[in-house]
């Protein structure tokens, strides 16, 4: 069988050249044990291994034991698995690791099409105090559950997530009902701000939605104890460097180094943000980071998008993640990433969708698409980046910048088994000749057809077997309804279209 070993031609293994991270531990409390899926070997399929060497097999075949990858390998040594284990056949099927997803809000699901072009001076009077007001915990739960549905359907296996916990704290226990019930891994950082400068009015937080330092601590730990499990982890963020106090930033840093998580921040994500951090600390909002001491050493940072040559070092040396939003960062103009810069210099990158009110898909195959897109148009260069880097980036990539490499983001024996098997027997996906490119620059996300986490099926042929997808579609409209009449947004919605609409 023909071996697909690429390693030679890659020079970059995105990011994994920095210290290998601590495997993934209990944040102070005991731990909730998940399902594993049953003993399983999965057979005569393209296989994408992912690992160290890239190794890629035409007919291979992926053995899954307590939710854990057990062998890896060519059809040829399919000997190797004893004849006992139960098997499935998947001719005309790809197998590849789970998707990693660095960035959503999944209580934002719901908010979908809500902000399109929406005029600022709207933006600023209701389209974020007022939205937040009718983001309670029924309407985020409804939302999390669309945008899981989505995610979990196209082939993400671990999702990292930011929620706004103002002004309803509640709203968290909803979105994490929504995430445990459907079987996803995922990071959820409950979102906190504190800043009164008013100094620039798109930072500035407005009374009312300003948590203190303490209550954010006492929440995250409620949080922990109530949903931490093998898959879930809840963990603390400081929004932004220009919306907390340094007294917020650094505490809730401290937190998660005595809870043994990570810690989550969005950083130099605008150009407002980029000239506040100036105007306002003389420096970029990198610099003021680690001036705090909290770029390492499991920070994950959403956005990344403005930063300077001593910068992008820093966050090189320090192993923080990143998350790169390709979709989002060009639907709010903010901005192209130095992707480019970043993978050569092997920063921990992974790629994020965004949340539904800035992306607004769900779809981590646009992103992969758009990650190279952008960059070439960025850089004037059509020879910048490869389907294979968009893979690995939103895979091994993904996992380096969620600091999980030692348990996903590859086929290796002793990983977790979080997988996908894809449908190539699709129009867009062929020929297969070029299957790795079609994947990505053809790519036809609802060719997903099974997903596997700890080797136990959450979607199978396409079904979801975890979450009821019309009553899930059916509750986001409702929710959106909600959101809307809240914030006062109805009639904006109702005319904003030229169209003649009856
Ligand atoms: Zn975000």
């Amino acid at each position: 069988m023909p071996t697909l070993n690429r390693s030679q031609f890659l020079k970059f293994s995105v990011g994994l050249a920095a210290a290998a991270a601590a495997p993934s531990r209990a944040n102070g409390q005991a731990r909730k044990a998940t399902p594993k899926g049953a003993e399983t070997v999965l057979t005569d399929a393209i296989v994408l291994t992912m690992d160290e060497q890239r190794h890629a097999y035409w007919s291979g075949f992926v053995w899954m034991k307590d939710g854990r990858v057990s062998r890896v390998g060519p059809m040829d040594r399919l000997g190797e698995v004893p004849p006992t284990v139960t098997r499935r056949t998947l001719k005309n099927r790809l197998i590849m690791p789970g998707l990693i997803n660095c960035h959503t809000h999944l209580s934002n699901g719901a908010l979908r099409g809500l902000y399109d072009e929406m005029p600022l001076e709207l933006w600023f009077a209701k389209g974020m105090w007022p939205v937040l007001d009718g983001l309670d915990r029924k309407n985020g739960e409804a939302g999390a559950y669309l945008a899981i549905l989505e995610l979990m359907s196209t082939g993400v296996t671990t999702t990292a997530t930011g929620e706004i916990a103002s002004p309803h704290p509640e709203l968290m226990d909803g979105v994490l009902t929504a995430v445990e019930k459907s079987g996803m891994r995922a990071v959820v950082s409950r979102i906190s701000m504190d800043s009164a400068d008013e100094s620039s009015p798109a930072q500035f937080i407005q009374k009312g939605y300003r948590d203190t330092p303490t209550f954010a601590a006492d929440e995250v730990r409620r949080l922990q104890k109530r949903f931490n499990s093998d898959r879930i982890s809840v963990v603390p963020e400081a929004l932004g460097v220009m919306r907390c106090t340094e007294e917020m930033v650094r505490s809730l840093h401290a937190l998660s180094r005595e809870t043994d998580c990570h810690f989550t921040m969005h950083a130099a994500s605008s150009q407002d943000e980029r000239d506040g951090s100036r105007k306002r600390f003389g420096h970029g909002s990198i610099t003021e980071l680690e001036r705090r001491g909290v770029l390492g050493p499991k920070t994950l940072l959403a956005h990344a998008v403005w930063l300077d040559d001593g910068e992008l070092k820093l966050v090189a040396e320090r192993g923080t993640g990143l998350s790169h939003n390709p979709v989002s960062n060009a639907y709010y103009a903010s901005g192209e990433a130095r992707l480019k810069d970043l993978v050569s210099a092997k920063c921990r990158v992974g790629l994020g969708v965004d949340g539904s009110s800035t992306n607004n898909g769900q779809n981590v195959w646009e992103t992969m698409k758009m990650a190279m897109l952008l960059q070439k148009a960025a850089l004037e260069q059509a020879s910048f980046g490869s389907a294979e880097l968009a893979l690995e980036l939103m895979t091994r990539g993904g996992a380096a910048a969620l600091h999980m490499e030692n348990e996903i983001g590859s086929l290796e024996v002793g990983k977790k088994a979080d997988l996908i098997v894809i449908d190539i027997d699709r129009p867009s996906l062929a020929p297969r000749q070029t299957i790795v490119s079609n994947l990505v620059y053809s790519n036809d996300p609802w060719a997903v057809r099974d997903v596997y986490i700890d080797g136990e099926i959450v979607v199978s042929d396409g079904v979801h077997r975890t979450i009821d997808k019309p009553s899930a579609i059916d509750n986001a409209r409702l929710a959106l309804g909600r959101v809307l009449k809240t914030a006062g947004l109805e009639d904006y919605m109702a005319t904003r279209s030229s169209w003649t609409w009856k």
